[in-house]
């Protein structure tokens, strides 16, 4: 509550748009769900509906040593992990820096890089003499044709390597591991971060069905019923059921989610660097959302209904408001305070009073209830999808780690989205690095 009325009435006005209606709430999740079945079905959808080839397998039995290579998160790491009975035991791990070079260089460089960090780990870890299998968490979007099969369809986040796109990653690293020589290493699958995250969250619940990421990006994974999925290039093995990732992340993209598209979001989609790609993503991601919460500070400056219409330089520089400061806000409101607030609107060198608190308060509860309300509708569609009794959803990345009420709200909306279908949200940590040594163990089970 403003201590200007009218102040109060103009920012309510202005944010307006950013309120779902219910209607347009089951818009979302029709068209969601129209979506997944398109893809399942190989049609044309903005859902790739992968086939992981990973089976519902995990006995409990997974014990070994096992390599893994995490590449798509925000560090690039190798890890040893040491399994008994499923349960990590050993988990060495060691992050290496990708230059922007790299990233955005040859293909070829890219993965003899990799190559040279692999070997410079096995040496490092004292298992350089040992014949090892290795899983390979790759966490961008691609076509996977067998376990061990991954062909980039497009780079994300901010890689642009020449030379990878349409080819089999695995291959490629395989050559570079090859050409580096001195490696006994064998590579027999390859993941990503979510399908990682659920594998991992079988090992902790056996209900678990449901992979999802809210960090830099998100998506989600599911079992399927083997049965009613059109796309199988592999060998089959009698699987009942398998995982599928849905890359969620581009859902809209084309003009489907136009109906809840503010300026903001048009803004935000022009200033990234996958323009008109990534439409879902946008609207609920840790890459996005604090831009978000910025663009609509900027634009309420304009209207000088905050700050007495001054704005500081850093308030103006694209991507300066970090998500991380979104969750920080988001404590004030629960805690009924204002000193998270007024740090960061000190650390942008604003000028404000009272009233500006609270606008910024209430900016970024309104991102973040949209963002909630988006991903609960996408996931009560999976959850009616399953059919199951009971669904433990394991989750991972730092937007749902950290913000205070992005789960209870995710909780409450699915709930009356998908009342009858009893679920729960797990935060399950590090699927990227022990989701790929349980897959790597399932795929050796599967030889
Ligand atoms: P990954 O890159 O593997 O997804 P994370 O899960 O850690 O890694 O996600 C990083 C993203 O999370 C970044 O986009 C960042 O803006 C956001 N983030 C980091 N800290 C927080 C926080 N405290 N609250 C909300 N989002 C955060």
């Amino acid at each position: 509550v403003l201590s200007n009325p009218k102040t109060e009435e103009k920012v309510k006005e202005l944010l307006q748009c950013f309120r779902l209606t219910g209607e347009n709430v089951l818009k979302v999740s029709d068209i969601f769900a129209d979506e997944m079945e398109n893809g399942i079905n190989d049609r044309p959808s903005t859902l790739l509906m992968e086939n992981t080839y990973i089976p519902e397998l995990l006995q409990g039995t997974e014990t070994g040593d096992y390599l893994a290579l995490d590449l798509g998160g925000t560090n690039f790491r190798i890890l040893l992990v040491g399994l008994q009975k499923g349960r990590t035991v050993r988990e060495e791990v060691t992050q290496y820096h990708i230059s922007d070079e790299l990233r955005l260089g040859s293909g070829e460089d890219l993965f003899d890089y990799l190559a040279d960090c692999l070997y410079d780990f096995v040496h490092k870890h004292g298992v350089a003499n040992r014949k090892l299998r290795m899983g390979f968490t790759f966490s961008f979007p691609m076509h996977q044709r067998a376990l061990d099969v991954g062909v980039l369809i497009k780079w994300t986040k901010s890689f642009a390597s020449t030379g990878v796109e349409g080819n089999d990653v695995v291959d490629m690293l395989r050559n570079a591991i090859h050409k580096k020589g001195g490696l006994d290493v064998e590579i027999i699958a390859i993941l990503n971060d979510t399908t990682g995250t659920l594998l991992q969250g079988c090992v902790l619940d056996s209900n678990a069905a449901v992979g999802l990421i809210l960090g830099t990006g998100s998506n989600a994974c599911y079992m399927e019923r083997a049965e009613r999925v059109s796309h199988w290039e592999a060998e089959r093995h009698g699987e009942k059921e398998v995982i599928i990732d849905i890359e969620w992340g581009a859902f809209g993209d084309g003009g489907l989610l136009n109906f809840i598209r503010t300026d903001f979001d048009k803004q935000v989609d022009t200033n990234s660097l996958f323009a008109s790609s990534f439409t879902f993503e946008k609207y609920i991601s840790g890459k996005y959302l604090g831009e978000l919460v910025r663009l609509i500070l900027v634009n309420l400056a304009n209207h000088r209904l905050i700050f007495g219409g001054i704005m500081s330089k850093k308030i103006q520089q694209i991507d300066s408001f970090l998500t991380k400061y979104v969750s920080q806000i988001e404590e004030d409101n629960v805690n009924n305070t204002l000193c998270n607030t007024e740090e960061i609107l000190k650390l942008f060198d604003l000028d404000y009073n009272e009233d500006d608190i609270q606008v910024v308060k209430y900016v970024s509860e309104v991102v973040s209830i949209r963002a909630a309300m988006l991903v609960s509708s996408c996931l009560s569609e999976v959850l009616k999808r399953m059919k199951r009794p009971f669904v433990t959803v394991a989750v991972d990345g730092s937007l749902f780690k950290h913000h205070p009420r992005f789960k209870l709200w995710m909780e409450k909306f699915v709930k009356l989205l998908a009342p009858q279908h009893p679920f729960k949200l797990m935060l399950v940590e590090d699927g990227s690095g022990k989701g790929a040594a349980l897959a790597t163990a399932i795929a050796e089970r599967l030889r």
